[in-house]
């Protein structure tokens, strides 16, 4: 029988993304595949502590192999800040793209360095056992905003080696070089290895 892993995410997008790499050594289940739709809590002050609490939770209450993911931006002149609460930096529920890249800008007014990353964590339980991905992207914050396509603080981040945000660069290219891919590059050659092996 193929091997199933539950993502635990309701990103459809992701979804799609990590089951193309995967091919079809492995079942990836979403959390509707599962019929889970609570709200799985992300209370943890760290993205690695997130990633775990989201996969742990599926792994208890449905005694199912699981992985999750945690993504933040990191701004080196704000001390790591948005971090792990980059979804909410702005404050209210959060995901409010617009008003969490004007405050990072009202912040960044002053500073010089503007170096950042984004970084992903992505914890799989297997058997109880935990082990953790991480892909990670360096670049800047630009001055303003640039660029339509992607989401969240696409627009305003410049990934090293390159003269465009992500918004500008377009899917294609951020797909390939992203923190998320990185990541779920390297949980899919470790899962594939393993199916191999
Ligand atoms: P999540 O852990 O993937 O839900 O990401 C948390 C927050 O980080 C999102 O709400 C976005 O604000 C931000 N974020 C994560 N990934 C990206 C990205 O690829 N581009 C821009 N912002 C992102």
């Amino acid at each position: 029988m193929r091997k199933q892993l539950v993502f635990a995410t309701n990103n459809s997008h992701k979804l799609e993304e990590i089951k193309a790499m995967l091919g079809n050594e492995i079942e990836v289940l979403s959390l509707a595949d599962i019929n889970c739709h609570t709200d799985i809590p992300e209370t943890a002050d760290t993205l690695e502590g997130n990633a775990r609490q989201k996969a742990q939770y599926i792994y208890d209450n449905f005694g199912l192999d699981c992985f999750a993911d945690d993504t933040g931006l990191e701004v080196e002149s704000l001390g790591g800040a948005p971090g792990v609460y980059s979804a909410r930096y702005a404050g209210g529920e959060g995901h409010d793209s617009q008003a969490n890249m004007q405050k990072l800008l009202a912040e960044m007014k002053e500073k010089n360095n503007r170096k950042a990353q984004f970084r992903t964590i992505i914890s799989l339980i297997e058997k109880g056992e935990e082990k953790q991905f991480e892909g990670i992207v360096k670049g800047f914050i630009t001055k303003e905003k640039k660029g339509e396509s992607g989401f969240g603080y696409d627009p305003i981040f410049q990934p090293e080696g390159y003269k465009s945000t992500f918004a500008e660069l377009g899917n294609d290219i951020k797909n390939r070089i992203s923190h998320r891919a990185q990541a779920v590059k390297l949980l899919c050659e470790y899962l594939l290895k393993k199916e191999n092996i």
